[in-house]
């Protein structure tokens, strides 16, 4: 493809497909890696974050030609005031397969909708995924947090990120109550005057690639346990059904000694359910209880999949137990294909100053060194990330709760990164 205002890097070969539908992809050593810098502290954070993945590929003895892209405030500035997300971006990341992201502002109630959910749709990334684990050194709030190692999986295609909804007081609004009411035999339900209506799909489709791949992480990742996570007393015929599909994909399509859907799991002790050595367990939770036993009995949690609305809450209270917003990454996968984009927004208050906390964006980057294969760059930067932090050497948002520790600016952070992953590698 030939871009306009995007210029392609004069070194580097694009990452190709093997096979689609088993998500498999052929990694040179020498990639294009297309980068969206990002709103607010993404023009903080994404130039430290570049700057820690190329040591760590260089030090494991790899190179990333590195593709700007342009959404959000640059979109606007390189393409013009009405374009928020230029087609060459979306088609970019579509040809180079795997890319990274900061943060993209969505402004509340008015403007344009979020660029994030329509790239995450546009290239049907259908798969959030947030690994939540502690590093040595974060303050947390919880007495433990080094139990918390779990990974979610949230599905990033339907649900009520669909945005089928309708505003009140719009003639369309009230067709969609007429029909409820009339057609459907719901007339005592909907207060009357002013209304809001949203639509909530949840497909067989949707919700059985999800928990497909969440299963197959957790038998590539050596995990015990994915737990599906919905509110289907209530919903029963959205959530409830997530659930049912997600059991049906346990059930039907991998041996039992490899994975094991526990029978009414929802109201059973999980202890008193008898699993084959060494099989993952696939079992059911409701969310509002989960969310108390994620900080009460965090270490029996493993892999979870969720539907959308589930999953926005629950990973980002999984965050919170183990430090917070500014080191919690995350990626968002199709088949095969890959978007890594940190779990935290563009915090406009903090841009520009080089005070932003780049962790979240550094190990969203090792979420995509795991998915290129890297796995010695991915540890690396683990290690350099932690080692960083429990000496001492942090950015503002964690310093203030540390007793004793050295602030530093967003680049010096990520240079002190930088001289551990040299000193490890
Ligand atoms: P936010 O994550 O931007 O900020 C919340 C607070 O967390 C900030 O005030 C700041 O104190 C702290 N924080 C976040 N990231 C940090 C970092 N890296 N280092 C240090 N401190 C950090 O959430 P918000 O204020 O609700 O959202 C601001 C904008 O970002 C909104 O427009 C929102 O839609 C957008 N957003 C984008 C994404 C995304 O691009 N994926 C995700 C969430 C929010």
């Amino acid at each position: 493809m030939s871009y306009d205002k995007v210029e392609v890097p004069d070194s580097g070969q694009k990452i190709e497909v093997k096979d689609e539908e088993n998500d498999e992809i052929y990694v040179p050593d020498d990639p294009i890696i297309p980068i969206i810098h990002g709103d607010g502290i993404g023009q903080d954070v994404a130039p430290a974050a570049r700057k820690v993945l190329d040591a760590a590929a260089e030090a494991t003895g790899r190179n990333i030609s590195w593709m700007r892209l342009y959404a959000g405030q640059s979109a606007r500035d390189r393409y013009g005031e009405d374009v928020n997300l230029p087609d060459e971006t979306v088609e970019a990341i579509r040809e180079h397969r795997v890319a990274i992201k900061g943060p993209l502002t969505t402004p509340v109630g008015a403007g344009y909708r979020s660029l994030n959910v329509a790239l995450r749709q546009t290239l049907d990334l259908f798969a959030n995924v947030r690994p939540t684990y502690y590093l040595d050194g974060v303050p947390s709030p919880m007495k433990a947090p080094e139990e918390m190692d779990m990974v979610t999986f949230r599905e990033n295609t339907e649900d009520v990120y669909a945005g089928i909804e309708w505003e009140a007081g719009t003639d369309e609004v009230e067709q969609v109550r007429d029909f409820v009411e009339d057609e459907m035999d719901f007339d005592d339900v909907m207060h009357d005057g002013p209304i809001g209506i949203g639509i909530k799909p949840i497909s067989e489709k949707g919700s059985k690639r999800l928990v497909r791949r969440a299963i197959d992480y957790a038998i590539e990742h050596d995990r015990d346990k994915v737990t599906l996570v919905h509110k289907g007393n209530i919903m029963k015929f959205t959530e409830g059904q997530f659930g049912d599909w997600g059991m049906e994909v346990a059930d039907e399509e991998y041996p039992d000694d490899e994975v094991f859907a526990a029978p009414d799991s929802l109201w059973e002790e999980q202890d008193e359910v008898d699993i084959p050595e060494d099989a993952v367990m696939v079992e059911e939770r409701l969310a509002d209880a989960m969310l108390q036993w994620m900080q009460l009995r965090t270490d029996e949690f493993d892999v979870l999949a969720m539907p959308n609305l589930n999953g926005d809450y629950l990973s980002d209270a999984a965050g919170a137990q183990i430090g917070g917003l500014g080191i919690a990454p995350g990626g968002n996968f199709g088949k095969a294909r890959m978007l890594a984009e940190p779990v935290h927004g563009s915090a406009p208050k903090r841009a520009g100053q080089n005070m932003a906390n780049p962790t979240a964006l550094i190990l969203s980057g090792r979420l995509m060194f795991d998915y290129l294969g890297w796995d010695e760059a991915a540890d690396l930067l683990h290690d350099a990330v932690e080692e960083t932090i429990s000496s001492g050497k942090v950015t503002y948002d964690l310093e203030r709760q540390i007793e004793g520790g050295e602030k530093l600016g967003t680049d010096e952070y990520a240079d002190a990164i930088c001289e551990n992953i040299e000193r490890l590698a």
